[in-house]
Formats: C-alpha cells, sequence, structure tokens
C-alpha cells in the first residue's frame, strides 16, 4: 500500500518533499533547483517578490505545474513524471495524481468558490463526488468545518452574498473537507479589503495551532513571523535565505531578504 504508514526504524517521514525542482515556461526558467522538506506540524512561510516563483513552487506541490526536473514526495510516495514528448513532463499516472491530490488542500487568492452552490454545497462537493463519501457524513463533517471557520449561520447562503473574508473562510472549510495532510495557501489575504485580512488570519492561525502542516505564501510579514515554524524567501527562482522566523526576518544572511523583510517607511 502507498500509504504514509510509519517505517519501522525510519526517522520521521516528511509529509511533503521537494528535491531540487526546475520550472520553465517556455524560456524562461522561474525554478532554478529549489527544495523544501516539510514535517508533520510544520508551518513553511514562503515569501518574495512579486516573480519569484513562490506560486510556482506551491503549485509544483500539487502538480498543477509540472516540473522539467527534481522530485516530488507527498508522504513516502514519490511522483511519477514522464516525458511529455515537447521538452516538457507530465504525470505518469492519473490515479496516482488523484489520491496525491486528496491529501493536499489547496486555497487561492482568489476564493474560486462554485457560484451556483451554496456555502455547504460547496463544502461537500469533492467528498462526496470525488472521494465517495456519504452525502450524510460529508454534511456532518461539513457542518463541523464551517463551526470552525464561523461560517456555520451562512451555510446555505450563495457566494455573492459573503464577503470576500466570508467567502475565503469558506475556500478553506472547503479544502478541509477532503481531510488533507497538507494546506496549501497561496496568498490568502491579497485580494482582501484591509478590514477583512484579520478573519482569515485567525483562521490560519487556529489551524496552525491545531498543529495542521502547511505551505503559505504570503506577504503578511508579522503573520509571517509569528505562524511559521520556517521561513524561505525565494529571489528570481532561488531559495536565497531559508530558517527559523527569527533569522530569516531578524538577522539574514542575505542582503537582499534584509531589504525585503525591513518595513519601509
Ligand atoms: P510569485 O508567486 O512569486 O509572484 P510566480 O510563481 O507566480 O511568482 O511566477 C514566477 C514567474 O513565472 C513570473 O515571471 C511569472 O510571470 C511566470 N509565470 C508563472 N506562471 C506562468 C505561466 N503559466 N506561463 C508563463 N509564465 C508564468
Ligand atoms: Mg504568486
Amino acid at each position: 500500500m502507498p500509504e504514509d504508514a510509519p517505517q519501522a526504524g525510519a526517522s520521521r517521514t516528511p509529509v511533503v518533499q521537494l528535491d531540487n525542482i526546475h520550472k520553465s515556461f517556455g524560456l524562461l526558467e522561474v525554478l532554478k533547483g529549489v527544495s523544501l522538506t516539510a514535517h508533520e506540524g510544520d508551518v513553511i512561510a514562503l515569501i518574495g517578490a512579486s516573480g519569484s516563483g513562490k506560486s510556482t513552487m506551491l503549485r509544483c506541490t500539487n502538480l498543477l505545474e509540472v516540473p522539467n526536473s527534481g522530485r516530488i514526495l507527498i508522504g513516502n510516495e514519490e511522483i511519477r513524471l514522464k516525458p511529455d514528448g515537447h521538452g516538457a513532463m507530465s504525470v505518469a499516472d492519473q490515479k496516482q495524481l488523484q489520491r496525491i491530490r486528496s491529501r493536499l488542500g489547496m486555497v487561492f487568492q482568489s476564493f474560486n468558490l462554485w457560484a451556483h452552490r451554496t456555502v455547504l454545497e460547496n463544502v461537500i462537493e469533492a467528498p462526496v463526488h470525488v472521494l465517495g463519501e456519504s452525502k450524510a457524513e460529508a454534511i456532518a463533517h461539513a457542518e463541523q468545518l464551517l463551526h470552525k471557520v464561523g461560517l456555520y449561520a451562512k451555510k446555505d447562503v450563495y457566494p455573492a452574498f459573503l464577503s470576500g473574508g466570508q467567502q475565503q473562510r469558506a475556500a478553506i472549510a472547503r479544502a478541509l473537507a477532503i481531510r488533507p495532510k497538507v494546506m496549501l495557501f497561496d496568498e490568502p489575504t491579497s485580494a482582501l479589503d484591509p478590514e477583512l485580512v484579520g478573519e482569515v488570519l485567525k483562521v490560519i492561525r487556529d489551524l496552525a495551532a491545531e498543529g495542521r502542516t502547511m505551505l503559505l505564501v504570503t506577504h503578511e510579514m508579522a503573520f509571517a513571523r509569528d505562524v511559521a515554524n520556517h521561513v524561505m524567501y525565494l529571489y528570481n527562482g532561488n531559495v536565497e535565505e531559508e530558517g527559523p522566523p527569527q533569522k530569516v526576518f531578524g538577522n539574514p544572511n542575505s542582503e537582499r531578504c534584509r531589504q525585503f523583510v525591513t518595513p519601509r517607511q
């Protein structure tokens, strides 16, 4: 079974491993050999200027983008890639891709809820139609998650009637509904009006406190410093600096990183 069963005698298996990932779009090399290891309970923040490759790194993790080279392991399962015949790579095994995707909950900047489904219907969609859960079971779990993100009262409402912060909290509940091993957040608060950022950060902070494993792309530096136990600063497709938040924010080796994390007047 390709399950994440602990191996006798082995040290802790990482939940996510990216090893020397390269990714190009045409002639543009966007990731130039990046690596990442997330163990159970790690909260890893990816920071860096716009265009540095943060989203691409996250999207490679769940194969929304397929790397040109390098290895991706989710639990102890390595994703099998094959040449696509046009100089790039593709996923070799769609069943494996589905299995891997079901372990990763992704939250995007632009909530991406289904407009013609209520909040509850959005949350039960994947459990029922992808994972084959019974509707009753999916609803019970969804209601629990909507309580957690503070949206239970809005469960029968359509997304258009929600604020951006509420929509994003619904999107987080939807991502959690598949019982993922890892949550991936790509700038979850960047599309929000400033007064709505806090309510979404609070939900993410609660998830971190529960010990959830998370990869988080964010421009909220104070939040990253507070919530992450490991911070990676990307510059131009490379991990230029990484370490505990105190180090990356307080005393980085890279001058570029120092400038990036230093608040401007
Ligand atoms: P970040 O999230 O750090 O802002 P991205 O990973 O989105 O950076 O993008 C890194 C670079 O890759 C940018 O120059 C961007 O324009 C380019 N890029 C991202 N996605 C694509 C794509 N699908 N096709 C072509 N170029 C892309
Ligand atoms: Mg991005």
